[in-house]
């Protein structure tokens, strides 16, 4: 009987929604999408266009990862995503795009242009997947500086290629102190060419930079700070050590970040430091607890939106350090159930409202001064 109910609300709501996209509210809506320690993040502009900043997980994670980034799709009530950014070429970021795109249209294509990294998966899709998947959009190789049309959103590319944009944003540009401190960090190949892109909705800002890693964030920022401050820090790398770097993280002066990381990838001891010891920021957000945080580091349960398939009654005070990668390392503890995102609903007067999908928990960032 129950379900006979629910069958006719799904019919009745399936007729009463929209075909075609329309606006449906006044708020840049923002759904990080938990991929287990990938990236997925949606844009849904009041206009009601759409911006996708990565697919997920590859190999036998595509399938779970895309019906995570369609439930955001359909919660949206979008028919097309107009424009997907592929950060970089990394499996956790272009692994679920194949899937995603034979389940909804997409428009517009972009991506910082060939693999640098050896990668033979990667080549194959680059060589045979991909173009079929663009044939009949639009295709764009990303150069900083570049605009990506969203009706109703400032969307501008300010890295990509290992490239920076070269003048600073309006009203930034001013000396960054933190660069006298920075140490370097290394990088593999394809973290530095991550697509980066500014959002602005009125006097809301946030800004994705996928990967990009320590050397790269250095010559976004320093000496001169050409991307100014942030309401919202989104992505942040998983939340790796090889990222997030006071001349980032600490200049940008994000209000709220919203970490994507994994069961085990990501939040390390030096990262929270950083974070916790941010100027100006009221709270971090987590798509996942973190082994390797432990409670030592870690922001309360409720700021947290994915727990474990089996979930553990207790978590360790000391965080545990990362297992050496290889056929020897042991497998992350495991999330392949019910998935919640952390979602971003900003106002034009920069006010913002945080939202964690698991518990309902809710948080409105008053607009500044
Ligand atoms: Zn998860
Ligand atoms: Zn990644």
């Amino acid at each position: 009987m129950r379900a006979s109910v629910t069958l006719l609300l799904a019919l009745a709501v399936s007729v009463v929604l929209p075909s075609a996209q329309v606006p449906t509210a006044r708020t840049l809506d923002i759904y990080v999408i938990d991929v287990e320690g990938g990236n997925a993040t949606l844009f849904v502009s009041p206009s009601g266009e759409s911006l996708l900043i990565d697919t997920g997980n590859a190999g036998a994670a595509a399938v779970r990862d895309a019906d995570r980034i369609m439930a955001a799709v359909k919660e949206a009530g979008l028919t097309r995503i107009d424009n997907l950014i592929t950060t970089h070429w990394h499996g956790d970021h272009y692994g679920g795009l194949a899937e995603v795109a034979a389940r909804i249209p997409i428009r517009h294509f972009i991506d910082h242009g060939a693999n640098v990294q050896p990668a033979a998966a990667v080549d194959e899709f680059l060589q045979k997947t991909y173009p079929a998947l663009y044939a009949k959009a639009t295709h764009t190789v990303a150069r900083p500086g570049m605009k990506i049309s969203v009706a109703g959103l400032d969307v501008l590319v300010v890295t990509s290629a290992g490239e920076m944009i070269k003048a600073a944003l309006p009203g930034a540009g001013g000396a960054n102190p933190y660069c006298a401190n920075f140490k370097p960090g290394e990088n593999n190949a394809e973290d530095p060419m991550s697509v980066g892109t500014s959002v602005t909705f009125g006097k809301f800002r946030t800004i994705h930079l996928g990967d990009l890693t320590k050397n790269k964030e250095f010559e976004l920022m320093c000496p001169n700070n050409r991307i100014g401050t942030v309401n919202v820090l989104l992505g942040l790398h998983h939340g790796v050590d090889t990222s997030n770097s006071e001349v980032l993280v600490h200049a940008l002066s994000p209000r709220v970040a919203i970490m994507n990381n994994g069961t085990r990838k990501g939040g390390q001891p030096d990262v929270m430091k950083t974070l916790h010891s941010s100027p100006g920021l009221e709270d971090l957000w987590q798509i996942h607890f973190s082994q390797l945080s432990g409670q030592e580091y870690t922001v309360p349960g409720m700021f947290i939106a994915n727990v474990l398939d089996e979930p553990s009654v207790t978590m360790p005070v000391a965080p545990i350090s990362a297992p050496q990668p290889g056929p020897g390392a042991p497998p992350a503890p495991i999330h392949n159930g019910t998935a919640y995102w952390i979602k971003v609903s900003a106002r034009a007067d920069g006010s913002f409202t945080v939202t964690n999908g698991r518990n309902g928990f809710s948080k409105t960032y008053r607009a500044g001064p």
